[in-house]
């Protein structure tokens, strides 16, 4: 079987030469085979992520979870807003917080970030209380605006500059079961800060361009904070995105992404529909946007699946108590 060989295998064995697939699965790959192709040949992910150790009761009441890939357009903003509606439909209470320059996020609730006078910049740099920065809308959102962009090199000469975003958090923890962070498509300072305030990590994959590389470096760095700064932070899940089931080809980016990380990959696919673009037009999530239609129930349904996969750890972490 082709797809055998185009599986990433742990570091000591060598990766298929590319000559060894087969004829008509690279047809019909077609266009994007070239990049399965490159995917074959670059070095390989590592087995698993890290697994998460134990929080303390206080810091694990709120779940802080951190949407991360330093790949752009694999539906970060997208999953954080829409996520973030599913899990308040289900009673929960929900902070978005917006840690990316381009501030899609914010935008997707209908505000402009570059008419935002006090942003996520001021909170990390100024150390004004978040509170001030949170919007009232569809949910709470603390916002950013384009003077994000400068936050790096702002923070960067500040004593504690990766513990920026954690401090700013204890002011509103208690008032939330979820804070969900939208990071920006970097592995910078700012989503540094995330890491080192994430109960969790999420990281959201395009079916399509699928990037282990990309993956193997996130860990890296997430190994680093680990070592550091924040023992718990541990990828939690992989959420295959802009999946379109009709081709063999993101039925072979899934297949690849299950073999390479087992359970962390989520049961739900989010399946590519314009209906996720249209929605921020409209300064809303696809919940509100087009409440019956599938793309709100993939998120529904991730949801419920994120709350069954926490209340599993939960029990497991009580029985090893
Ligand atoms: P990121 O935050 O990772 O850069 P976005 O969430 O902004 O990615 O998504 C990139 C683009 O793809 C946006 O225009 C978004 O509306 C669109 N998009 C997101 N999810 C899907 C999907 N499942 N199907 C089709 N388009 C999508
Ligand atoms: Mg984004």
């Amino acid at each position: 079987m082709g797809l055998i060989r185009l599986l990433p295998r742990p570091a000591a064995v060598p990766a298929a030469p590319p000559t060894q697939a087969e004829p008509e699965v690279r047809a019909v790959t077609e266009p994007t085979g070239e990049r399965m192709e490159e995917l074959r040949r670059s070095e390989s992910p590592p087995t698993t992520f890290a697994k998460p150790t134990a929080e303390t009761p206080e810091r694990a009441a709120t779940r802080v979870i951190v949407f991360a890939n330093q790949k752009g357009g694999v539906a970060k903003t997208t999953t954080t807003l829409n996520l973030g509606v599913a899990l308040m439909e289900l009673g929960h209470r929900v902070l978005l917080v917006d840690l990316d320059p381009q501030g899609n996020l914010t935008m997707s609730q209908g505000l402009n970030p570059d008419v935002i006078e006090r942003s996520m910049f001021d909170v990390l740099v100024h150390k004004v209380p978040i509170s001030e920065v949170i919007a009232r809308r569809e949910v709470d959102i603390a916002v950013a605006s384009i003077d994000l962009a400068g936050a790096e090199l702002a923070l960067s000469s500040l004593i504690g500059r990766e513990r920026a975003l954690e401090k700013a958090l204890v002011q509103v923890r208690s008032a939330y079961d979820f804070i969900l962070v939208d990071t920006p498509p970097s592995l910078g300072l700012l989503t540094i800060n995330a890491f080192v305030a994430a109960t969790g990590v999420i990281v959201p994959v395009q079916c399509e361009y699928l990037s282990l590389r990309g993956l193997v470096q996130l860990e890296n760095t997430l190994a680093m904070v680990r070592d550091n700064l924040n023992p718990h932070v541990a990828v939690e899940g992989i959420v295959p995105t802009m999946f379109d089931g009709r081709t063999l080809h993101a039925r072979e980016a899934i297949e690849i992404l299950e073999e390479s990380f087992g359970e962390l990959v989520y049961r739900t696919r989010i399946r590519k529909t314009v209906r996720y673009a249209e929605a921020p037009v409209k300064g809303s999530s696809v919940l509100k946007y087009d409440p019956t239609g599938s793309a709100a129930d993939a998120y529904r349904q991730l949801a419920r699946e994120i709350l069954a996969k926490e209340e599993h750890r939960g029990a497991q972490a009580r029985e090893h108590a």
